[in-house]
């Protein structure tokens, strides 16, 4: 059964806006292992929508429409689609009630043209959003099915995930399932280089990669008939994929993120970390305090941007910085060590570099970082080279600090010895 996506908006048509709905549905249809031969962005006008909503009907057995479902004069996605379906617009008083409840409780003014969104295309099958006033519509043909989504991503995710992922899922013949494998650490080419006779020999299961800032993620993919025949499917090749990537995997879960593997790997040991960042200017905090239930391995989050500032927050001795350099290794060290001293935590991370364009030298060039991290008395520093530009490096730089700090945790659980301020807790 073939797909195909229309995103509905001037603004995005402009520019003004990314088409980022775009990348998550065209993910999805692909884990649903629903073909998507089309992807059109058009305007707030009824005329092109209307003809842009007929093509589509004639070429494609699900028609995903993603946008303009809000209360306002602009938003014309459920009347035109109604309209091209043939069918008439009627009140629907549990939308309606539901609608108003919402606004209500949310303190919002309520307003004639909110109950716009309350009429539902006639036999057309509402979808809740939890998440805003607009719902959600499925209107069935006997050729096809068109879907209407909110065009928020905080509405139309959710949404997707709690009740059209499992309608889509149906259409298809047989069960789609699918595991992640997470890998930080390792670039992406020696990562591919390292699964690629895994990922050339295989049909069923397919292995698709996907590349992120310091990381790299394997999708595990079976046909199947049930559930329980794609599980064995897809089993041997994880565990394959384990046993070559070990630990460098932080997480089997698609919905994991780097930073909550590492947070969790502080609070299931009862850690508390602290952040010391220069070239950052505060994304390792931010990417950590993002993670719900931070606050209780999370301390403090400090920007030592000036020389002056890391010897005052972080007693970063003068001398090291005048011999060495802010950007050093013994810099990066004395920031990591002296993080963990002033705010009493057990982990401190450090950062010093040279993000650029500007500042860089033969000996330090634009992208040379340090990060020190220090785990209950041991301290590790690696250096790192980066390249592109000042907003990549700093986005490296932050993703390899996440992957530094997760190591050093590992490792000193493990007992094994790193750097040489080895010191049992
Ligand atoms: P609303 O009730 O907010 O009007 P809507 O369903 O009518 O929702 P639009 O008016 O099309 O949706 O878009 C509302 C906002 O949603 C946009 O300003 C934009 O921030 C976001 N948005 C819409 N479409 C997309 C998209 N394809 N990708 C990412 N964001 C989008
Ligand atoms: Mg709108």
């Amino acid at each position: 059964m073939n797909a195909e996506l229309i995103f509905v908006g001037t603004e995005l048509l402009l520019g003004n806006i990314t088409n980022t709905n775009g990348v998550f549905l065209a993910q999805e249809l692909a884990n649903l292992g629903m073909p998507c031969y089309y992807q059109t962005i058009v305007g707030d006008n009824e005329e092109r929508l209307s003809a842009t909503i007929k093509q589509a009907v004639e070429r494609s057995e699900v028609v995903i429409l993603c946008g303009g479902l809000g209360p306002t004069e602009d938003d014309l996605t459920k009347e035109t689609a109604a309209a091209v379906c043939g069918r008439k617009l009627v009140m629907d008083e549990t939308v309606r009630a539901g609608i108003e409840e919402y606004l209500t409780t949310h303190g919002y003014k309520i307003t004639e043209n909110n109950f716009k969104q309350a009429l539902m295309p006639e036999g057309a099958t509402v979808v809740p959003n939890a998440n805003g006033t607009a719902p959600g519509v499925i209107i069935e043909t006997e050729t096809s099915r068109v879907i209407l989504l909110p065009g928020p991503p905080g509405e139309m995710i959710p949404m997707f995930k709690e009740h059209i992922r499992t309608y889509l899922d149906k259409l298809t013949p047989g069960t789609i399932v699918s595991q992640m494998v997470k890998v930080c650490g390792i670039g992406e080419s020696l990562a591919e280089t390292m699964a690629k006779d895994l990922i050339d020999g295989q049909k069923n299961p397919t292995i698709a990669t996907y590349a992120k800032t310091g990381e790299v993620h394997f999708r595990v993919t079976a046909m199947a008939e049930n559930e329980k025949e794609g599980l064995k499917l897809i089993k041997p090749v994880v565990k394959e994929l384990k046993v070559r990537f070990g630990a460098n995997i932080y997480s089997t879960d698609a919905d994991t993120t780097l930073e909550k593997a590492v947070v969790d790997l502080l609070k299931e040991n009862d850690l508390t970390v602290t952040t010391a960042e220069s070239c950052t200017g505060g994304m390792l905090a931010s990417r950590i305090v993002g993670i719900p239930g931070a606050s209780d391995m999370f301390k403090e989050g400090v920007v030592t941007y000036s020389n002056k500032a890391k010897r005052k927050y972080l007693g970063v001795r003068k001398s090291t910085i005048v011999k060495y350099g802010a950007v050093s290794e013994q810099t990066a060290r004395e920031m990591a060590k002296g993080g963990c001293d002033t705010t009493k935590s057990d982990a401190c991370v450090g950062i010093t570099g040279i993000a650029g364009p500007d500042g860089g030298t033969p000996e330090k060039p634009v992208g040379l970082v340090y990060i020190g991290v220090c785990v209950c008395g041991n301290t590790l520093v690696k250096e790192y080279r980066f390249s592109g530009n000042r907003t990549t490096i700093r986005e490296a730089a932050t993703s390899a600090a996440l992957i530094q700090l997760r190591e050093c945790l590992l490792s000193y659980f493990s007992e094994v010895t790193f750097g040489k301020d080895k010191k049992k807790k």
